[in-house]
């Protein structure tokens, strides 16, 4: 016999290794294969009595790792279809998902926990010879399931016979029984909460819902009702969120609610040890939830039975680097692959998901109140600034709003928008900005070459000396200036404290533990944040969230932009109010005007979501077209802008398919590294992915030096 053996290798193809005792029962099992001159941990994918390639140069495969039941047949599949639709060899993709321990060539050890059966007790007791007696005696034994210790204790030689019974096998490995369900009784929920908790308990089969519930609607506790049932059915639940950071909130929240059943975390903060002890739980079917972030949709859950993906339209399952995979799209295809219900969560969905619920593939399940009786929905305004001299930044309203709330030791938060946009060029007089004359998109300011470009289709331009609307010479990208905010905040108030919450103050293990403690210990006046505040927490203090630099979003280059500003909106003024204090939200813009504020403050999603997917279906932009992006970084420009011309001329003509201009991205230089990317669009999925299978092959022959590239479906940035 030879296996077929996948690597972590960046080679599309798998290995053949000569392994004489192995049976198809080993497909999916790790093994041990020389590789180069060391020893590497694979993953056997097929086996056959017909090797690949001449036998003479095949070598034998050195050990088969029984640390872990085989993958079953639907994650190897899985995995083929992440390959082939990220164009991702699948032995990569398979090492990606396996937890970094079981990576390792270094058994596994973990607590005993599996039982050993006896598949057919005659069919092996009619072939044995009648004086072997200790096989005889085994094979009565195993009539039942038993452990390793149980079987060890017969005679020293016993397990020797399990180990060659299993790999034969005769013998399978059973799961302890699952811990039983003790579910507490969970909140009365409300008429719409039944209602999706009935639609959601009707499926038998694949059914994806789109669970569309403003901020403290009650989502969480659909989700756990819904789990409830699956629960109750002796099967497993599978729950991804977006951040490792809310998992603890939302873990306790489960823990409460199944006091008992075994939960376990799958997120990349949990210790590697400790995580693929969690990820062999739930192969053995004995995690009865998993909780985690995107990598957990690789988790193998032999009896699984929804799958909840909370705050759905997250740019944060999108992976952006090595695999570039988006856990919610294979949450769905898993679901679908499973036949099981598959629930999105969002008090804003992505737009896919949302043009997925429109067009009746999803089913919409809609909460409109705020769960809690009594608590309101904040109070959303817009602080036009424009034609206003604006003190540090800051609206002198907004000043007189802040100072009063702190006379009245309640809460504010400062919501810096600071996320990565790309900045558009912007005249203040009259409103002018600059778009790209070839496409539909505007235009990137590279301001150290003083270079205006397209992310989409690759026009270049000069940047213009004043502006070609009314001549005003001051031209600059649309918000910047928000830096000095944090010392304008303190120096003002010097009796507040200021407490700061970005990527750059919580970089230690904790420290953004500990900011929070600090909020809700009340030790704290002022808050001054990005994004990483706007999720998921509760400040029962908070009573104004300020809003400053919205607008970089509102008019980005980034066709998503809006589609981010408005989730973050929402989610950041969801901050405020959330307990008896009622809430207010005040928007600085200079936009006062702009749909996108006009269904914040009416807080209409809908309207929101139907003029974005107008816009979108207009300019050709996702969910009407498909999108790839070839990305390529090198120490200097000039070779990766080479790279991709060579790429270019390589291309299969597909029609239906377009093939931009290479251009370099916005964020053209990042870790020392110069990037720049080619877009690729069709809006026929299948043409695209026929046209991606074929280049890169092509692309994989293209002589690289001190270049690195990738292909990113579905791509969340330029
Ligand atoms: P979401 O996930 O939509 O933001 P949550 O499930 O976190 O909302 O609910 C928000 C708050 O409302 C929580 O404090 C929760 O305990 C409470 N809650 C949810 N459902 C009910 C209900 N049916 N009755 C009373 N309180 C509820
Ligand atoms: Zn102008
Ligand atoms: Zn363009």
């Amino acid at each position: 016999m030879y296996a077929n053996v996948v690597l972590d290798v960046p080679l599309a193809k798998a290995f053949d290794y000569h392994a004489p005792e192995l049976t198809h029962a080993d497909i999916g099992r790790r093994v041990l294969v020389p590789f180069g001159n060391k020893l590497r941990v694979g993953l056997v994918v097929g086996v056959s009595s017909q090797p690949e390639y001449a036998s003479e140069r095949i070598k034998a495969l050195s050990a088969v790792l029984t640390d872990m039941p085989p993958l079953g047949e639907d994650l190897l599949q899985l995995f083929r279809f992440c390959s082939n639709y990220y164009q991702h060899p699948l032995g990569q993709v398979v090492f990606t998902a396996l937890p970094g321990r079981l990576r390792d060539p270094k058994p596994f050890a973990t607590r005993e926990r599996w039982r050993y059966q006896l598949q057919s007790v005659q069919a092996l007791i009619a072939q044995l010879p009648a004086r072997a007696i200790l096989q005889h005696r085994l094979a009565s034994l195993l009539t039942e399931p038993r452990s390793e210790a149980e079987i060890r204790q017969i005679s020293p030689g016993a397990w020797k016979i399990v180990r060659e019974w299993l790999a034969a096998g005769w013998v399978t490995t059973v799961t302890e029984a699952p811990v039983s369900v003790s579910a507490e009784a969970g909140k009365p929920l409300n008429a719409e909460q039944q209602a999706a908790v009935a639609e959601i308990a009707a499926i038998r089969g694949f059914q994806p819902f789109l669970l569309f519930g403003i901020t403290g609607s009650g989502k969480t506790e659909v989700y756990l009702e819904a789990i409830a049932n699956v629960l109750r059915q002796g099967r497993q639940a599978l729950v991804l969120v977006p951040e490792i950071n809310l998992t603890p909130q939302l873990q306790s929240r489960f823990a409460g609610r199944f006091p008992g059943v075994n939960l376990v975390n799958l997120h990349s903060s949990v210790a590697d040890a400790e995580r693929a002890a969690n990820w062999l739980q739930a192969a053995r079917g004995e995690a009865a939830i998993v909780l985690g972030t995107r990598l957990s949709v690789f988790a193998p859950m032999p009896k699984l039975g929804i799958i909840v993906v909370d705050e759905e339209h997250d740019s944060s399952f999108k992976q952006q680097d090595g695999l570039r995979y988006s856990a919610r799209d294979l949450a769905v295809w898993r679901a679908h692959q499973r036949q099981v219900p598959i629930v999105l969560g969002s008090a804003t969905p992505s737009l896919e998901s949302w043009y997925n619920a429109q067009n009746g593939r999803y089913r919409r399940l809609d909460l409109h109140q705020r769960a809690v009786a009594g608590a309101q929905p904040p109070n959303v305004r817009l602080i036009s600034t424009k034609h206003v001299e604006l003190q540090d930044g800051l609206h002198p309203f907004v000043w007189s709003e802040l100072s009063e709330r702190l006379s009245r030791r309640e809460q504010v938060l400062v919501f810096v928008n600071r996320r990565g946009y790309s900045p558009v060029l912007f005249c203040g007089e009259c409103g002018w900005m600059a778009a790209c004359t070839q496409c539909t998109a505007r235009m990137t300011v590279h301001l150290s070459e003083r270079r205006l470009r397209c992310h989409y289709c690759g026009a270049d331009s000069a940047i213009p000396r004043a502006c070609p609307g009314c001549g005003n010479a001051d031209l600059h990208p649309l918000g910047h200036g928000t830096q000095r905010l944090e010392a304008a905040l303190s120096s003002r108030f010097p009796h507040a404290r200021v407490l700061r919450v970005d990527r750059d103050t919580t970089r230690q293990k904790g420290s953004f533990e500990s900011a929070l403690d600090a909020v809700h210990g009340g030790k704290v006046d002022i808050l001054v944040g990005t994004q990483m505040l706007a999720k998921g927490h509760d400040f029962p203090r908070l009573s104004l969230v300020v809003v400053v630099n919205a607008d970089a979003g509102l008019y980005s280059a980034d066709y998503r932009a809006a589609e981010r500003l408005y989730a973050q909106l929402v989610q950041v003024s969801g901050r405020a109010g959330r307990a008896q204090i009622s809430g207010d939200v005040l928007v600085q813009t200079d936009f006062a005007e702009h749909p996108l504020y006009a269904a914040l403050v009416a807080q209409d999603f809908p309207a929101f979501a139907d003029f974005q997917l107008a816009d979108r279906r207009v300019a050709g932009f996702p969910p009407f077209r498909h999108q790839a992006v070839l990305r390529a970084e090198a120490a200097k420009l000039e070779i990766a802008m080479q790279f991709l011309q060579e790429a270019t001329a390589l291309a299969p003509d597909v029609s239906g398919v377009t093939i931009y201009d290479p251009v370099p991205a916005s964020l053209t230089r990042l870790a020392g590294m110069e990037r720049a990317h080619i877009l690729i669009q069709s809006a026929s999925r299948p043409a695209l992915q026929n046209l991606l299978t074929t280049w890169q092959t092509s692309l994989r022959d293209i002589k690289t030096r001190q270049l690195r590239w990738a292909l990113d479906v579905d791509p969340q940035e330029f």
